[in-house]
């Protein structure tokens, strides 16, 4: 494989209308230019994605076939594993470590786990009065876009189309403009695989630009976006031009508890990479440390302690654990709420400063805030970083009210040996996905997505299924 530039629409690489830079975060050097995707080709992508949908060669696939493909195109990502996990790093700054072993191996899972389904998907038979027969068939939406952001790059582009080519559609994919060049390769693999040409199709741009353009587009069925909170609105706000669907993936502020029969020594191993994997870029980090206040110093101590040892590196090299920050612009906006955190009162317990790696890079100290009260800042908004916001609890009906104080619900965790108090936790916790002494763990069997305004529609598992299908009911007259 080598590194792709250009446009994947229809099976071929394409001009677009114009050029925007993808830059190595921790080298500050530009990797390549990129074409972008304007209007026009935009309507060709859907052009393109439109006609392979509605032709017999994929429309009246076996889904036997579809599955093959599928198990195909995981295999193609697996052979190709470390180049693709190495562009990944170097696009986004995260440690090789978790390109080539947590998130390309997920990709590759997640590609296998949603072949299984493409023949599995079934309607029902449903008993109605009267002498007719009804049955329900399940069938694709038709064109989806799938706007993605750079936090995951191809990992979170997976989640969308596996169940989307699972289902029997097809895709126009957009990348984020920060982390275009891993998608682009999927496309590629994609035709290699044997999916006809059309069925996927790959577009960078800019959000307001091409993404705009995309949730505009009368000819797009259904948006599968992740991504700000900020921008989901945005999305679904012009969705409604059209009337197309639309699954949002948002934001979140996930609190992590910790009570104090907690092991507390694996709860401060699963807290702190809760908040510091992925740099913190992460939707459902645990952002928010809620300490049971009789063991919060010694907590805190322990805490500070893993963190204080949890040093920026080069994201290439095979034992960093903490990358660079994806871009300037997010570097500087999480430093500002560093400095937020700081104005506000919060103390400091450990990081709080810029980084560098060889005199270069938009690296952040994993950072630590204590005694945070719940109406500052960095204890309210998504900031995107290696910055935690640790609170004091009292007892359970505590931690349930100040875990759910927040316009978010994606996830939470929950540290204790009370089986009981666990359980209660995470039935009255409002959010998507509740961990029980363990911290962001994902399978392409669990579904995953939010409450309140962390968005709505479900990622992975059968569940993402029903965001790929619409059903047709389909009566018959027995007289
Ligand atoms: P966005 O939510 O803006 O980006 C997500 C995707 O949406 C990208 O592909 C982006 O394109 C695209 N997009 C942007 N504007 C539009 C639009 N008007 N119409 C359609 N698509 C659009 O995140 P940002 O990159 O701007 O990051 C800003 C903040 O969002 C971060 O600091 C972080 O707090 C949060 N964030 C949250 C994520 C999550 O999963 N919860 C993921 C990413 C960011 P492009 O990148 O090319 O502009």
């Amino acid at each position: 494989m080598e590194l792709r530039t250009r446009l994947w629409i229809g099976g071929e690489w394409v001009d677009g209308s114009d050029r925007f830079p993808t830059v190595n975060p921790a080298t500050e050097e530009v990797i390549a230019e990129i074409e972008e995707a304007g209007p026009e080709e935009v309507d060709a992508a859907v052009r393109s994605a439109r006609e392979a949908f509605e032709d017999p060669a994929w429309r009246d696939m076996d889904p036997h076939r579809r599955a093959a493909l599928l198990w195909r195109l995981a295999d193609l990502v697996e052979e190709n594993l470390s180049f693709i996990a190495e562009i990944e790093t170097r696009d986004n700054g995260k440690p090789s470590f978790e390109s080539a072993k947590v998130d390309l191996p997920f990709v590759v899972a997640n590609f296998r786990y949603f072949a299984g389904w493409a023949d599995k998907l079934s309607g029902d038979v449903i008993p109605v009065s009267g002498p007719f027969l009804n049955y329900t068939l399940r069938e694709p939406i038709g064109v989806i876009g799938a706007i993605v952001p750079w936090n995951f790059p191809l990992n979170i582009a997976s989640w969308k189309l596996a169940p989307a080519l699972a289902c029997g559609n097809a895709v126009i994919l957009k990348p984020a403009e920060e982390t275009p060049l891993t998608a682009l390769l999927l496309g590629e693999l994609a035709l290699e695989a044997g999916f006809p040409p059309g069925i996927v199709n790959v577009i960078p741009g800019r959000g307001p630009v091409t993404g705009q353009a995309m949730v505009e587009h009368p000819g797009i069925d259904k948006i599968a976006f992740t991504g700000s909170t900020e921008t989901g609105r945005i999305v679904m706000r012009t969705a409604a031009g059209s009337l197309k669907k639309v699954s949002l993936e948002l934001g979140g502020k996930s609190p992590n508890v910790v009570f104090a029969d907690a092991d507390l020594e694996a709860a401060a191993r699963g807290v702190t990479t809760g908040i510091f994997y992925g740099k913190g870029e992460v939707c459902a980090a645990g952002s928010r440390l809620l300490v049971q206040s009789s063991v919060k110093d010694e907590f805190m101590e322990r805490l500070t302690e893993r963190a204080a040892s949890m040093t920026v590196g080069d994201p290439t090299h095979p034992k960093t654990r903490l990358g660079a920050i994806v871009s300037r612009e997010q570097h500087q906006r999480v430093l500002s709420y560093i400095e937020a955190g700081i104005s506000e009162g919060a103390t400091l317990r450990t990081g709080g400063r810029p980084a560098t790696v060889d005199g270069r890079g938009y690296f952040v100290e994993a950072t630590v805030f204590d005694d945070v009260s719940p109406d500052m800042k960095i204890a309210r908004e998504e900031i995107f970083g290696p910055v935690l916001a640790s609170m004091a609890f009292e007892d359970l009906d505590d931690a349930v009210e100040q875990a759910n104080r927040t316009i978010y619900g994606l996830a939470a965790g929950v540290w204790t040996r009370d089986v009981g108090q666990a359980h209660r936790f995470a039935r009255g916790v409002r959010a998507g996905t509740v961990w029980v002494n363990t911290y962001n763990r994902y399978d392409p069997a669990s579904p995953f997505g939010g409450f309140k305004q962390s968005g709505f529609g479900r990622d992975l598992g059968e569940r993402a299924l029903e965001e790929y299908t619409q059903i047709k009911s389909v009566w018959v007259a027995l007289d």
